[in-house]
């Protein structure tokens, strides 16, 4: 075996150290799965072994899982025939239940992350013990990529912890730190970090017991399954509540709860097999497969650097500066201190740069007391944020980020200011979130060197970074953006200038079709109902109101200013100027167009009288109340992809992973779709753009397709197709 290496000690404990050669962490690859078979006779066969430790070789992680892009393909090579889907897929599950069955207790010494797959294969062992290491997470997160646990997850952690326990941690794909896994008894013991190998042979030599729970006489489910009274009361609450959450949107979770309400009313080899069943029936949906190439394959490798021009050398930021310590400056003198970054952070009073400070000092406090970080770690990581006002700190940075207030001249201050502290070679980048970049960067001495790097809020959070391209900026540049971002563990995508660039571009058309329903007529509370049921995060009003009506009032009224007679106003301008006007901003301060001082939060009464709902009754309740909510679904989505299309006409994107990635990591675009480019490509060109040019005549030009579309819908191409980012790179 070249996965396994095996070393019995004297009292006949075999500890068996997972090792997946040339790689930094252990997946479930192919050739994994195929030797746990082999393991399993071993294990069975050799007399001299009586109890198996099974540990991880690798400092960074016990198993993350699956290798999903292995996975998927080896499951569908098969195109259609559903045996050899199900024979492939059955490896793994068929593998793990050996395990369990061996006859010879097994034990796992979890001394790194075990995720998804990586959790499961713990689960067939018959006792866990996990190091208590604030790094260690123990979770089934397949659901965020369109999936759900398929390696016995669904049959495993319902027996251990009961239905609605394991639904609730499945459904939401999130994990538990070493001591909260103990406490909902996902584990059997909590040892101090490099313990567990010992504590495991313990419990062995102590004569743990080499049968599962499951696998007793007598055994039921906690909390009971369907035909209990309490456990049939889960699944109806269950039904709900998935529901309600995923509108539908999601295969994999409708198909994990059948998987699940199934097969715990059977053995749980039965229930294995019914998972697999439903596993390879959720991977052949079109959302699985359009979330597994974007949220895992694509988001794999911008992480990995795809897009970085090649010939640059890497360069490592050691110090960077940020000026302006509010909200998003703080966040991220956060995050660059967090990745190991010498971090100086500039604000105009002393005072304010220390708040900014303080930011991070709250967060790590909370981290610390949460025993997510050692005390140690935190006064290093703190120790590395300087707060000052004095621009000579400057000197010695390999990068500046600006992120003072949105205005063009104070920007330009500032960028002179800064510049005149800078080695060459140095970068200076902006966090603006509207102003173009080709324009600042004429306040700039060294344009090339001049950069967008476009943050979003909350920065600790928010997994994306925008860098944009001004028309001077240099590779060398861009190369040295990315590299910061890499090290500051975000996921990067680059973009041409363009007015709002392309996320908030692409956004704002969200926004503008609620506002234009609005306008018709249609009842806000519907407004917002309709743009869950699409997928996204929240309605458009909703949303919104997050943004900041004083914001978009402000966009609106900059962009009058500059474009003049070309200006066309956008939908609700009005409406929103107006309740800019009143002192409604937005939930920042609690009035938008909800009020925010109850909770859940209302309607705001006066909106009635700004945009009187006229139109809904008609609907009626029959099918054509479905097809007409169906219509506004259509109008927004159709909005965002259509911007998304000429974006791409016009140059400001051109690589369909950065297109789909940046839509649903910034601005919250349906993950079940895989992103607006895989949206256009799974509708197929030629429905889409007929679908366009319907609302194009019903509703006008807003829904215009670019000439791009109908040129690849006349030849049947697709974006992936015709735009391969292998193709690119040639
Ligand atoms: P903010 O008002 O919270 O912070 C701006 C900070 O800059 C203040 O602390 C101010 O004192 C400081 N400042 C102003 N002039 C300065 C100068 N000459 N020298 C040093 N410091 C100065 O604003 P914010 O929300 O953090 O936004 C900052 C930038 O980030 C803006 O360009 C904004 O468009 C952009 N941005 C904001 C968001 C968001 O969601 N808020 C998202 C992405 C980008």
């Amino acid at each position: 075996m070249e996965n396994f290496k095996i070393d019995i000690d004297a009292d006949g404990v075999a500890l068996v150290t997972f090792d997946v050669p040339g790689r930094s962490m252990n997946t479930l690859t192919g050739s994994v799965i195929a030797e746990i078979p082999t393991l399993v006779e071993k294990i069975k066969s050799d007399d001299a072994i009586k109890g198996v430790v099974i540990t991880s070789g690798k400092p960074s992680g016990f198993c993350a899982g699956a290798d999903l892009g292995d996975m998927a393909s080896g499951m569908l090579a098969g195109g259609g025939d559903l045996q050899k889907a199900f024979d492939t897929g059955w490896a793994l599950n068929g593998a793990f239940r050996a395990l369990e069955t061996s006859g010879k207790p097994v034990a796992a010494a979890i001394n790194g992350l075990a995720l998804g797959g990586g959790l499961e294969f713990t689960l067939a062992c018959h006792y866990r013990v996990v190091e208590n290491d604030p790094k260690i997470q123990l979770g089934l997160p397949e659901i965020k990529v369109g999936l759900f646990p398929g390696g016995g997850g669904t049959q495993r952690l319902t027996r251990l912890i009961g239905v609605q326990n394991a639904l609730m941690q499945m459904a939401e794909g999130k994990s538990w730190r070493p001591n909260d896994a103990k406490g909902a008894g996902v584990v059997h013991e909590v040892v101090e970090k490099g313990q567990s190998v010992e504590a495991a042979k313990a419990w062995i030599k102590n004569g743990g017991k080499a049968v599962q729970p499951w696998d007793d006489k007598g055994f039921k489910i906690p909390g009971g399954g369907p035909y209990h009274p309490a456990g049939a009361q889960v699944f109806i609450m269950g039904n709900a509540i998935l529901r309600k959450q995923s509108y539908g949107n999601y295969p994999a979770v409708l198909n994990m709860m059948k998987a699940v309400y199934e097969g715990v009313q059977v053995p749980i080899e039965a229930g294995l097999r019914i998972e697999t069943r439903y596993f390879i029936k959720t991977l052949m949906t079109p959302q699985a497969q359009a979330m597994i190439r974007s949220l895992f394959l694509s988001k794999q490798e911008l992480d990995k650097g795809a897009v970085r021009p090649a010939g640059v050398p890497k360069s490592d930021p050691k110090k960077v500066t940020v000026i302006g310590a509010g909200m998003m400056g703080a966040g991220i003198a956060y995050v660059q201190a967090m990745a190991g970054i010498e971090t100086i952070l500039i604000d105009q009073s002393q005072e304010a740069a220390d708040k900014g400070k303080q930011y991070a000092v709250d967060l790590i406090q909370k981290r610390v007391s949460r025993g997510h970080m050692t005390q140690d770690k935190a006064d290093a990581v703190l120790g590395l944020i300087t707060a000052t006002t004095d621009y000579d700190l400057i000197k010695g940075s390999d990068l500046v980020i600006e992120a003072v207030f949105e205005n063009r001249e104070i920007k330009a201050a500032v960028t002179k200011n800064a510049e005149a502290q800078l080695a060459k070679g140095a970068v200076f980048g902006s966090n603006t979130s509207t102003l173009p970049i080709t324009g600042l960067a004429e306040a700039s001495v060294r344009p090339e060197d001049f950069i967008g790097i476009h943050f979003f809020s909350p920065v600790d959070k928010m997994m994306l970074v925008e860098i944009i391209m001004g028309e001077k900026t240099g590779d060398e540049a861009l190369a040295k953006a990315l590299d910061y971002v890499l090290k500051i563990k975000k996921t990067p995508i680059v973009v041409n200038d363009s007015r709002g660039f392309y996320t908030s571009r692409c956004f704002s058309t969200f926004l503008m079709e609620g506002m234009a329903m609005l306008e018709e007529g249609y009842s806000p509370v519907l407004i917002d109902n309709v743009g869950r049921m699409t997928g996204m995060p929240r309605g458009p009003l909703e949303m919104h109101d997050d943004v900041a009506l004083d914001l978009s009032y402000k966009i609106a009224k900059q962009t009058r200013e500059d474009l003049g007679d070309k200006y066309v106003p956008t939908e609700g301008e009005q409406i929103v100027a107006t309740m800019v006007e009143q002192g409604r901003y937005g939930r920042k301060n609690g009035k938008g167009f909800y009020d925010y001082d109850q909770k859940p939060k209302v309607i705001w009464p006066g909106l009635a009288e700004l945009a009187p709902t006229t139109k809904g009754a008609e609907f009626g309740e029959g099918p054509e109340a479905l097809a007409a909510v169906d219509e506004l679904k259509t109008r927004l989505l159709y909005r965002q992809a259509v911007e998304v299309a000429r974006c791409w006409e016009e140059g400001v994107i051109d690589d369909p992973r950065e297109g789909d990635l940046g839509a649903i990591l910034g601005w919250g675009f349906a993950p079940w779709t895989g992103g607006p480019i895989t949206f256009i490509d799974q509708t197929g060109l030629k429905a889409f753009v007929a679908k366009a040019d319907e609302l194009t005549a019903k509703y006008g030009d807003r829904f215009k397709v670019p000439q791009l579309l109908r040129d690849m819908a006349e030849k049947n191409e697709t974006f992936y197709g015709r735009f391969a980012p292998e193709k690119k790179a040639a």
